[in-house]
């Protein structure tokens, strides 16, 4: 059996970055609480994204929970979500015991439909709060949606955890809205192992978020709390993996990229495949290429035909208002999403592919139409 090809996996620089900033860690003994690594990646990441301020927190889920948390978002408040998303966008607003209402994507990107948020606007023109994600590191049509939010007065929240290395006519997503949330998980284009960030130009709104995230200690000798604590601050070793992995995240965008055009002129011409949509207004940073298909090829037929091959490939998102968990919940828009998680299929984008990788996989696609 060859060696396993993944979706996407940790791809640590071949310099060794990572490494001298955690020896850095360890031979000064930061290990913990906090030190030069947290407070340098916090910097390093809001200058790469051009934000003023930025939070390092343990996930990019707890950066979502903050935010929402600084947003006022509280019980019984609405906060708008796009349907089709991964559960770790929908989730924090359940920790604030408020109420997600879901709402359709377009196919012009994938992400929330301008028209569908004005009619969720209609509907709710109470909401507290708008969480907008750009999925698989394309962007939401931001000029849109800016406008209507900011013509309701909402607190914006940008899901970036896909995102980073994606622009929207030159300016980074994540540094829109109120508030940017970026995720380092393990699958995500750079990784720390686990980890997230907060982004605001609000200065004060990222101190309470990193006073917050340290259990809410008050400036007092004694052990004192005015206020609910979380434990939500990124490690400095942790950090340390961050500022390698930032300084070849061009590098991996440039590799994305490279993939999804490969996958494009190669599987182009087959019929009733086609590609999720790069608009000209939009850099992404193709972390997952992805794509429908129509025909009688079927995506599970993609999925198993791979998997035979020890090859990893994965369904889209499947949207937050078919989930059990949400059912209760309400939902704006048609069935965009629905059709994107029946036809789509996540083909593997990882870095680390060589081209007679990407040859193997492609060959194994096109097999499955001259069947
Ligand atoms: C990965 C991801 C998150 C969560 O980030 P974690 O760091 O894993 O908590 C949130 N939203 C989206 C869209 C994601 O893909």
């Amino acid at each position: 059996m060859k060696e396993k090809i993944w979706l996407s996996s940790p791809h640590m620089s071949d310099e060794g970055y990572e490494k001298e900033y955690i020896k850095e860690a360890f031979d000064t003994n930061w290990i913990a609480p906090l030190g030069t690594n947290v407070n340098e990646f916090e910097k390093e990441l809001a200058g790469k994204v051009g934000a003023k301020h930025a939070a390092a927190l343990v996930s990019g889920t707890s950066a979502i929970h903050l935010a929402l948390k600084s947003a006022g978002v509280e019980e019984g408040d609405i906060v708008f979500c796009p349907t089709l998303t991964f559960s770790a966008t929908a989730n924090p607003i359940i920790y604030q015991n408020a109420k997600p209402v879901f709402i359709d994507s377009n196919y012009e990107t994938w992400n929330m439909d301008p028209k569908a948020l004005e009619q969720a606007f209609e509907k709710y023109p109470e909401v507290k709060s708008v969480i907008i994600v750009h999925l698989y590191g394309l962007s939401s049509d931001m000029d849109k949606i800016m406008e209507i939010c900011n013509k309701h007065n909402v607190v914006v929240i940008e899901d970036a955890a896909e995102s980073l290395g994606t622009y929207y006519k030159g300016r980074h997503t994540g540094t829109f809205g109120e508030f940017g949330v970026f995720s380092f998980n393990g699958n995500k284009i750079i990784t720390t192992s686990g980890g997230g960030m907060l982004v605001s130009n609000d200065e004060q709104k990222i101190k309470k978020v990193r006073f917050w995230s340290t259990q809410s200690r008050d400036a007092a000798r004694h052990y004192q709390h005015s206020e609910l604590g979380f434990n939500y601050r990124m490690s400095n070793v942790v950090a340390g993996i961050g500022r390698g992995q930032l300084k070849v995240l061009d590098r991996r965008v440039a590799k994305k990229k490279y993939i999804f055009e490969f996958y494009k002129r190669e599987l182009s011409s087959l019929d009733g495949i086609e590609f999720m949509p790069i608009n000209d207004w939009n850099e992404p940073n193709y972390w997952l290429s992805v794509i429908t298909l129509k025909g009688s090829v079927r995506p599970l037929d993609v999925m198993e035909a791979l998997e035979k091959e020890n090859i990893e490939s994965r369904p889209v998102w499947k949207p937050m208002h078919m989930q059990p968990f949400f059912a209760e919940y309400d939902y704006v828009g048609g069935d965009v999403s629905e059709k994107l998680f029946e036809n789509g299929v996540c083909l593997p984008s990882d870095t680390k592919m060589m081209d007679d990788d990407l040859e193997r996989i492609c060959s194994i696609i096109k097999g499955l139409w001259s069947k």
